[in-house]
Order: C-alpha cells, then sequence, then structure tokens
C-alpha cells in the first residue's frame, strides 16, 4: 500500500513537475524570444539611428563646401574689385609714392585669396572632396616655373636658388595634376626662402623608379636655413602648426601649408618628409608616382600653352593691342564695379570695342545681332546665369565657334567642368589678374584666327 502510494505520488508529483517545468521552460522560451525580438528592434533601432546620424553628418558636410563655396565666391567678388581698381589706378598713376602703395595693397589682397584658397582646400581635403586633374606635361616646365616665380625674391635676399634636376625628367611626358605639383613646390621653396637668412636653396629632382606605366619621382629642397627643432618635425605637417610660434610674428603664415602638402603628395602615390639641423637648414623631401604619358596627344588637344616661346607680360599686351587691334568683346557682367575694370582693361588698355551686357538673357539678344570675336562671361547673375546664356548663344545660327571664356568667382574645380560642359572653351578665376587674362584672351583670338 505503502509502495502503492509511494508510486502515486512519485507519478503525482513527477507530473506536477514536469508540467512545472514545462511551464518554466514555456516562460524562459518566452522570454528568450522576447529578448530575441527586443534585440532584434533594438538593433534595428540603433542601425536607424546611426544611418540617420551619419545622413546629417553628411548633410552638414555637403552644407559646409556649399557654405565655403558660397563664400568664395562672396570674398572673391569684392577681391576683383579692391585688385582690378589697385591695378587700374597704379597705370593711371605716376606718384612713385603712391604706386608704390598700390603695389601693397595689391599684395595684401593677394595674400587675402591665396589664404582663402588655403583654407578652401583643406576644407576640401578633409571633407575628402578633393580631386586630382589627369593632363598631360612635362616636369621640366614645373621647376622653371618655380624659378621665374621665386627667383626674384631669393635674390631680393641674397640667396642662391639652384635647381639640380636630372636630365632625363626634364621632358618626360607624364599625366597628372601639374598645377597641384606646382603648388606643393612653390610651397616648399617659398618656406625654404623664407626661413632663410643666409646660403640659399637648392631644388633636386630625380626618377627613383620607372616602370611602362609610371615614373617614381624624388624632390628634395635643402635650405641653409633657421631649421626646425626635432620636436617639433612632425607638427609641422598639422594644419594650424607651426614650429615656433615666436617666428610667425617675424614670418608671417598660417601653418596651412605644408598641411595641405602632405595629403596632395598621398593622392599622388607618394610621401613626403622632412630631416632638418637647428641652425643648419632643412631637406624637405618626397616622392611622386605618376602616370607616363603613352597615348600621342594630337596637336590640336596640346594646345593650352601658346605655340613657340612664352610672352612676357607686356608682349602679351602689345600682341592684343596691336595684332588684334578693332576686336570686339562682349562683356556679361551684372557687377558694377567688376563691369568698370573689365572696361578698363579691354577698352582703354587694349583699344578694344565692347558691349556690356548685365544679365544672361541680355546677352544672348546681344550675341544674336552681332557676331562678336569672343565673349567674356559672369556665370552667377540675376534674370539668366551664365551656363544657361552659353547653351542659349551655341543654339544660335552661326554662333558655335565663337569663343567664351567664363570670367567667375566660382573658383572650385567643378565649376569649372560645368562651364566646359555648358558649351564655353575657357575659364578666367576671379578675381581676374590682368597678366593672367590677356594671355588667355591671345590664346583664343590666335586660335580663332589661325
Ligand atoms: P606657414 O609657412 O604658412 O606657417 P607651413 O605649413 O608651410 O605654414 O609651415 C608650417 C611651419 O613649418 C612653419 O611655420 C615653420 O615653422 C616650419 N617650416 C616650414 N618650412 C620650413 C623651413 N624650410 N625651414 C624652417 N622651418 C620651416
Amino acid at each position: 500500500m505503502a509502495v502503492q502510494f509511494g508510486s502515486e505520488f512519485a507519478i503525482a508529483w513527477g507530473g506536477w513537475i514536469s508540467t512545472r517545468w514545462s511551464a518554466e521552460r514555456e516562460a524562459s522560451r518566452a522570454e528568450l524570444l522576447r529578448h530575441r525580438d527586443h534585440l532584434e528592434s533594438l538593433v534595428d533601432e540603433r542601425t536607424q539611428q546611426l544611418s540617420q546620424a551619419k545622413e546629417a553628418a553628411e548633410l552638414a558636410n555637403r552644407a559646409k563646401s556649399a557654405f565655403l563655396a558660397n563664400m568664395s565666391h562672396e570674398v572673391r567678388t569684392p577681391m576683383n574689385a579692391i585688385i582690378g581698381l589697385t591695378h587700374m589706378l597704379a597705370r593711371q598713376n605716376v606718384d612713385p609714392g603712391q604706386v608704390d602703395n598700390l603695389g601693397r595693397i595689391n599684395q595684401a589682397a593677394n595674400h587675402l585669396l591665396a589664404l582663402l584658397g588655403d583654407v578652401l582646400d583643406l576644407s576640401k581635403i578633409e571633407a575628402e572632396r578633393l580631386t586630382l586633374e589627369e593632363m598631360p606635361f612635362l616636369p621640366g616646365a614645373l621647376f622653371a616655373n618655380v624659378d621665374s616665380l621665386l627667383g626674384e625674391r631669393a635674390q631680393a635676399k641674397g640667396l642662391w636658388l639652384k635647381r639640380e634636376i636630372a636630365p632625363r625628367l626634364l621632358d618626360i611626358p607624364l599625366v597628372g595634376d601639374a598645377l597641384r605639383i606646382q603648388q606643393i613646390l612653390l610651397n616648399l621653396v617659398n618656406n625654404a626662402i623664407k626661413f632663410t637668412k643666409q646660403g640659399g636653396v637648392t631644388v633636386r629632382a630625380d626618377i627613383r623608379a620607372e616602370s611602362d606605366c609610371d615614373v617614381l619621382i624624388g624632390i628634395e629642397v635643402i635650405d641653409t636655413g633657421i631649421g626646425i627643432p626635432s620636436d617639433s618635425l612632425q607638427r609641422v605637417f598639422e594644419p594650424f602648426e607651426q614650429a615656433d610660434t615666436s617666428t610667425t610674428r617675424q614670418h608671417g603664415g598660417t601653418g596651412l601649408g605644408l598641411a595641405i602638402c602632405r595629403p596632395l603628395v598621398n593622392l599622388m602615390g607618394g610621401d613626403i618628409s622632412v630631416s632638418s639641423v637647428p641652425g643648419q637648414g632643412s631637406t624637405f623631401a618626397l616622392t611622386l608616382r605618376l602616370a607616363r604619358d603613352c597615348v600621342p596627344v594630337a596637336p590640336a588637344d596640346q594646345g593650352d600653352e601658346p605655340a613657340g616661346p612664352a610672352l612676357s607680360a607686356a608682349e602679351t599686351e602689345q600682341a592684343l593691342r596691336t595684332r588684334f587691334a578693332g576686336t570686339r568683346v562682349l562683356l556679361v557682367e551684372d557687377d558694377e564695379i567688376n563691369q568698370m575694370v573689365a572696361l578698363e582693361l579691354l577698352h582703354e588698355v587694349l583699344g578694344w570695342s565692347v558691349d556690356v551686357a548685365e544679365n544672361g538673357a541680355v546677352a544672348v539678344d546681344k550675341a544674336g545681332l552681332a557676331d562678336y570675336d569672343l565673349i567674356l562671361m559672369d556665370i552667377q547673375m540675376p534674370v539668366m546665369d551664365g551656363l544657361k546664356a552659353t547653351r542659349a548663344i551655341r543654339q544660335l545660327p552661326g554662333r558655335r565657334p565663337t569663343p567664351i571664356l567664363a570670367m567667375t568667382a566660382n573658383a572650385f574645380q567643378e565649376d569649372r567642368q560645368k562651364c566646359l560642359d555648358a558649351g564655353m572653351d575657357d575659364f578666367v578665376a576671379k578675381p581676374v589678374e590682368p597678366e593672367v587674362l590677356f594671355a588667355v584672351l591671345l590664346r583664343w583670338l590666335e586660335r580663332r584666327s589661325s
């Protein structure tokens, strides 16, 4: 009996336990499922939050770039007036003291512009939006340009500026962003001159390695200047960093040049480093990997450079005045001061006949009535912008070959591309430097007449 009772009890107990156990298991399973679902919804929620944050960051980045592009335009437009009017006054002025002061205004304005360019470059690098051009070039011209742009500055300080370039490197056809390489070289050589009191600067370059498709170039800029303390050697490549802030007051500068050079060099598949002995000098060494220009360039495409030897600024001006006397230009520009500056250059200096259109719509009307030798086109204008106007002019009978040159404060590479896509032939960034404008005008008039 006892046994029976015992076994019944055991069965009942066992049943109770098993029911209880399965209930608990059910509960844990349900709990687990709840957690899993919760986890899934938690992951979903976090993923959504992350993608929203990413979108917000991208939006902020785009807003920053748009802000910088706008700011660049807004600053460049009045700078165009300052630089243009200063040139105008300097040409008309005979008082040496005043001409000197006008020269200083011009220098200060250009300094501001360079600063603006550096801030824009840096922001593009940070936003990873800096793209490099892929154009054929010969390295020899780049090194020669450094001499012609900075030779005088070195001479004025009693310094030598020497070039030791491997002869084979001078005319090896390469493809890359020559302007950016020039920017790096100018920055390094400019610094070397700035921080050297005695002795001089040597620019050395050679080919370190080559294959059928590319060439590894090594460049060194060596100076005999004040040098850089060892604890500052890495810092100088960071934005806004200067080796010795006390020298900043003496030498000026913003500490942006090298911070821009380094990512540029990296983008070109190279490296940059510095070694220095304080009191004895510094050596900035960099490598660049550049593609060979294997595809022969058709003569018509070569031509950003004028045929024959490059003319000096005075010779260019003279050629425009004499060989192209009586040229008829349509100037499309809404800003009155900028109209005045351009008119001074085109009409007063070159003696050309200039019609002014204050917006794109007026320009289309005028271009329909007269066959201009050349059209200078602003981009941002009321009523109709320069891009639309260009497209409309290109549709007019007989206006396909008219050179249309953008003259604009929109300095980004994308802006340049937009101008070319709209059917323009070339691009002159504002503030317009008379020498640059004249060189571009001569190139296009020569093309038109050939
Ligand atoms: P900036 O010259 O406008 O200050 P950079 O980024 O070109 O900006 O240079 C950063 C700093 O590196 C300079 O302020 C200077 O302290 C140091 N530096 C650069 N080049 C040299 C050089 N050749 N000799 C000595 N110091 C240099």
